[in-house]
């Protein structure tokens, strides 16, 4: 099974920040900043949308935004070698199931995803885009208030064993500070893919400095092709795979 984190992990950017950019005509009240500061960054997102998007902006424009935008590189050849090799894929993120759903549906490539967990988003009754935030966390000091992407990870793959489904290891790849948790609830035998170049590799080593180890195996990688070799090497291992000569 592999997960993957949304933003700068399989889109090549922030989705909230490419639709805003699109849409940025006047400026933002300073009272979001406030409901920002005090509320977290989903309640933020809801109430930018309400203000920026009358119902006349809509499905299509969040359609055409997120249809032409970028994958990390060869990324959608990633998610289609592991579906090969018989993975199960999910995505965990802090964005919104809408947007995640949409940019996957418009690339053709949500139907290999077995689920998408994330704030749930959806357009109301009004033609508005609503965002809710998926939990109130209040345990986990290294995720965000909506999400922990640890327990989320732990909770799917408990959900997955009830459903009679078991995996030889798991995969996470991720690039922010708050893909660590995840990762660190990973075993030994599972992979930790951080993306090189992003926040992620300089929490881990802070956090390597201070005594506080993966157990997984960690994997630095810059595009799909490095991600595949991991899970390749992975199953050569476990003598699941057999290396044509
Ligand atoms: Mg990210």
């Amino acid at each position: 099974m592999f997960a993957f984190d949304f933003d700068h992990t399989l889109l090549d950017g922030n989705c909230d920040l490419m639709v805003q950019a699109k849409y940025s005509v006047e400026p933002v009240p300073e009272y979001f900043k406030i409901v920002a500061k005090s509320y977290g960054v989903t309640k933020y997102m809801k109430e930018m949308f309400r203000f920026r998007y009358p119902a006349a902006v809509g499905e299509r424009e969040f359609q055409s935004i997120l249809g032409q935008a970028p994958w990390v590189p060869e990324l959608p050849e990633c998610l289609l070698m592991l579906k090969k090799l018989g993975g199960e894929l999910i995505v965990i993120s802090d964005a919104n199931t809408y947007f995640i759903r949409l940019f996957l549906k418009e690339h053709k490539m949500l139907k290999h995803f077995h689920d998408v967990i994330a704030n749930p988003g959806y357009i109301d009754s009004q033609g508005q885009l609503v965002i809710r935030p998926y939990m109130n966390n209040l345990e986990c000091q290294m995720s965000s208030r909506n999400l922990c992407k640890g327990k989320v990870l732990m909770d799917y793959i408990a959900k997955r064993q009830q459903e009679g489904q078991s995996y030889r290891f798991v995969g996470f790849a991720g690039d922010g500070i708050n893909d660590y948790c995840p990762m660190y609830r990973l075993r030994s035998g599972d992979l930790a893919c951080a993306r090189k170049g992003f926040s992620i590799g300089d929490f881990i080593a802070s956090r390597a400095n201070d005594g506080v180890l993966l157990r997984a195996k960690l994997v630095f990688w810059k595009k799909g092709a490095d991600i595949i070799k991991a899970v390749q090497d992975k199953l050569v291992s476990v003598g699941c795979l057999v290396v044509q000569p």
